[in-house]
């Protein structure tokens, strides 16, 4: 397959689109960003990278994070997670409150904050630094010893992170943390501030395309394991507009308010498109749509 014809034609797709959103600014350090700036890259399972545009440039990979945080939680504590936190599309913005209250702190699933709080909890458990073991992952599977925590991103997000803490505080009232709430705040926000580019993102991803498998060839994840993140992925991935996008793209796939979307075309590749500026959903307007064009005219999803 010519990959690099397929990019180029997902950006030009993406150029007519991106910057029609607006910038993430509820976390002040990210308001900066350039609202049409875009990249996109693909790693393939055989090794081949390609990208188009800024595929080099480090952004905030923000809600990203929370796919690591879980496989790697799946890969070092098993199912046992799985009592904590729930499996379905929460019908919620991502940061909301509501279904905690009636679900007695058991957030709907790993991917709205609810659930990475308590993703990065046992992750905190289970290897006593949750933010650097998703940071040395990332590290590792990119080959890229330069991805690094924003220190002034995650320094904002603390500052201007009330329904987070409140978050945190709630679930923990129902017993559901093991680490006090400013541990776990702490690891969450720094694993959110993480910087990488789309090239490390792909790379990153790459496991989940693998089956389970790592760039050294060491398994991960058992194959049902990483079936059931990319199923988790389709169904919660990107916010609440997860229905919209699996009909549109037809692939498994994480956003972040930084404007990355990291999808996976299991069995072949990992793919990541950026650009900053956001539907109202959360989602990037420019990434959405690249990766859509990339489906469309390539005809790989997993429909
Ligand atoms: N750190 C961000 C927050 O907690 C992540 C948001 C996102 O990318 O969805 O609000």
């Amino acid at each position: 397959m010519n990959y690099p014809e397929f990019l180029r034609t997902a950006m030009v797709a993406a150029h007519r689109e991106a910057g029609k959103g607006h910038v993430a600014d509820y976390i002040p350090a990210l308001a900066g960003a350039v609202p049409d700036a875009f990249g996109m890259a693909l790693a393939t399972v055989d090794g081949e990278l390609h990208g188009v545009g800024n595929w080099k440039e480090p952004f905030s990979i923000q809600s990203i994070s929370k796919l690591f945080s879980l496989a790697l939680v799946l890969a070092e504590g098993g199912n046992a997670l799985w009592t904590r936190v729930g499996r379905e599309p929460s019908g919620t913005p991502f940061n909301s409150l509501v279904q905690l209250e009636a679900e007695r702190g058991i957030p709907r699933n790993p991917f709205i904050n609810a659930g990475a709080v308590v993703v990065t909890d046992r992750l905190q458990t289970l290897t006593g630094d949750a933010s650097r073991s998703v940071l040395g992952f990332l590290r590792a599977e990119s080959g890229n010893p330069g991805i690094s925590i924003d220190p002034a991103v995650a320094a904002s997000e603390a500052a201007h992170g009330h329904r987070n803490a409140a978050l945190a505080h709630f679930i923990a009232s129902h017993g559901n943390l093991d680490n006090t709430v400013a541990v776990v705040l702490e690891e969450y926000f720094a694993h959110c501030s993480i910087s990488a580019s789309c090239g490390d993102l792909a790379l990153a991803g790459r496991f989940l395309a693998s089956h389970g498998v790592r760039a050294d060839g060491t398994r991960m994840l058992s194959s049902t394991e990483a079936k059931r993140v990319n199923a988790v992925l389709l169904t919660c991935g990107t916010y609440d507009a997860a229905g919209e996008f699996a009909y549109r793209v037809g692939l498994p796939a994480k956003s972040g308010v930084g404007g990355g979307v990291l999808a996976i075309l299991p069995g072949r590749a990992a793919l990541c498109a950026w650009s900053p500026a956001l539907d109202r959903a959360g989602n990037s307007v420019g990434a959405v749509a690249a990766i859509e064009a990339f489906t469309t005219a390539t005809g790989l999803s997993i429909f």
